[in-house]
């Protein structure tokens, strides 16, 4: 009988221990990297557990090889098995060319309103990396997935949508500030306070369950005041109604300074100042950027809008590795729907080369384990790639950027993650 995994009246996930999990293999390199993943899995389950728990794997289709099988890029078959058992994994999926269809990863994330793309960094010792101290950054980003530049909103120049809006603009709003209106584009960019709220409370309850110092509210609202800037207060408001007792913000530090006539503290200063709680504080985007790099031990939980979130994510993944090992989820911590999958693409040339990196794929089921509260089985498994990179016994990608160490195709690679669970 199919066992399901479902979600409590109390918001939390209830799991028996032979649940069915949907998974897409996916196109290009996706067959290699899910066979040399779904052994990991398997193994570091029965290990953890004795065989007690087991995941039924479900296959279902998307992509090229649904398309070729029934002419659908999402066949509907697959929509229901991903609302049907909750949480789902996933190979990286072609983005089909040509108009009137959306990416196969965008529908995933509308139809089941997954408003956080979660998206860990850390490293892993001996991996090639550009940085000095790469073994500082341990980050992960809550990226909100729904609103903001990305909702789609957008009029080229020249339609009669562009011209409606160009007149609304300066005919109603009386904007004068349009610099050659006959040939603008426009794209609105929608941001919620019921959209901000969510992916904050999500980034605070995590930081909150896995004892993290810091969420640091990223936006650009020294310039977009209504949009990022509101994302902003309307997160420390709600750090500071809902969250209290744990937490202590800037604002509230800012203002205690304020009355003390303190001067400003260090930040282990502030830590120390406030018996333990999590700090919930804010920088600018580009500062952001800049501060992760030179002080990255400074970060712990990001929140942050889509745009942004796009590009930290990639930024902050190049300083520990690259796409290759970079795992991700698309989660919506309200119904319990999740989709994990590896975030790089399907990197056609070397489709069935049995040659690239299955970390990125390994690592997104460990997290998918976590958040199914199998720890123990996660752990195995994050441990045996730290173990498997630092023996040197990697594929090309890293082999090339090492000049040592033993080269393993994407198969080998698995096993050796296996021997080392
Ligand atoms: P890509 O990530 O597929 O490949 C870019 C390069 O990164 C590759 O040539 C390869 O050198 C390297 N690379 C990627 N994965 C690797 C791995 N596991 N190990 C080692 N090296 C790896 O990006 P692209 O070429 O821009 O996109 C190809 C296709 O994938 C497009 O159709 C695109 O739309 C799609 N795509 C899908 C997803 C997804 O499903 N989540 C994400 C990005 C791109």
């Amino acid at each position: 009988m199919q066992q399901k995994i479902t979600m409590g009246i109390n918001g939390k996930l209830i799991v028996p221990d032979q649940p069915t999990i949907p998974f897409i293999e996916g196109d290009g390199i996706g067959p290699d990297i899910w066979k040399a993943a779904v052994r990991v899995f398997d193994a570091a389950v029965e290990k953890a557990y004795n065989g007690e728990r087991k995941i039924n794997w479900l296959k279902v289709l998307a992509g090229e090889e649904a398309f070729n099988q029934t002419g659908e890029w999402m066949p509907e078959s697959t929509m229901d098995a991903f609302k049907k058992y909750l949480i789902s994994i996933k190979g990286p999926l072609t983005t089909p060319v040509g108009g009137g269809i959306r990416s196969l990863n965008v529908a995933l994330r509308q139809e089941l309103d997954l408003f956080v793309c979660l998206r860990p960094v850390k490293y892993f010792e001996g991996t090639p990396s550009p940085m000095w101290h790469p073994e500082n950054v341990n980050m992960i980003i809550f990226r909100e997935n729904t609103e903001d530049i990305y909702a789609g909103i957008e009029y080229m120049t020249g339609t009669p949508e562009a011209k409606m809006l160009l007149d609304f603009l300066v005919n109603e709003l009386h904007v004068k500030k349009l610099r050659f209106p006959e040939t603008t584009s426009f794209g609105i960019k929608p941001v919620s306070k019921d959209g901000s709220e969510r992916l904050i409370k999500s980034a605070i309850q995590h930081a909150i369950a896995h004892k993290l110092p810091s969420v640091t509210i990223v936006h650009k609202g020294n310039i977009m005041k209504y949009t990022e800037g509101s994302f902003k207060n309307w997160g420390y408001e709600l750090a500071e109604r809902e969250f209290g007792g744990d937490v202590y913000t800037w604002r509230q530090w800012e203002k205690t300074k304020a009355e003390s006539g303190e001067a400003v503290a260090n930040e282990e200063m502030r830590i120390s100042s406030m018996g333990g709680k999590i700090i919930i504080k804010d920088a600018i985007a580009d500062n952001f950027l800049q501060q992760a790099l030179l002080a990255p031990q400074d970060y712990s939980v990001i929140a942050t809008l889509n745009l942004n979130g796009d590009y930290i994510s990639d930024a902050l993944a190049a300083q520990v590795g690259g796409i290759g090992i970079a795992p991700g989820a698309n989660v919506n911590y309200l119904t319990g729907h999740a989709v994990f999958e590896a975030t790089h693409g399907t990197a056609p040339r070397f489709a069935n080369t049995n040659t690239m990196n299955p970390s990125s794929l390994i690592l997104s089921g460990a997290m998918m384990l976590e958040y199914m509260g199998w720890r123990d089985a996660a752990e195995l498994i994050t441990n045996a790639v730290g173990k498997t990179i630092r023996n040197k016994t990697v594929t090309i990608d890293f082999y090339n950027l090492l000049k040592e160490g033993t080269l393993l195709k994407t198969s080998e690679f698995g096993e050796e993650v296996v021997r080392n669970l």
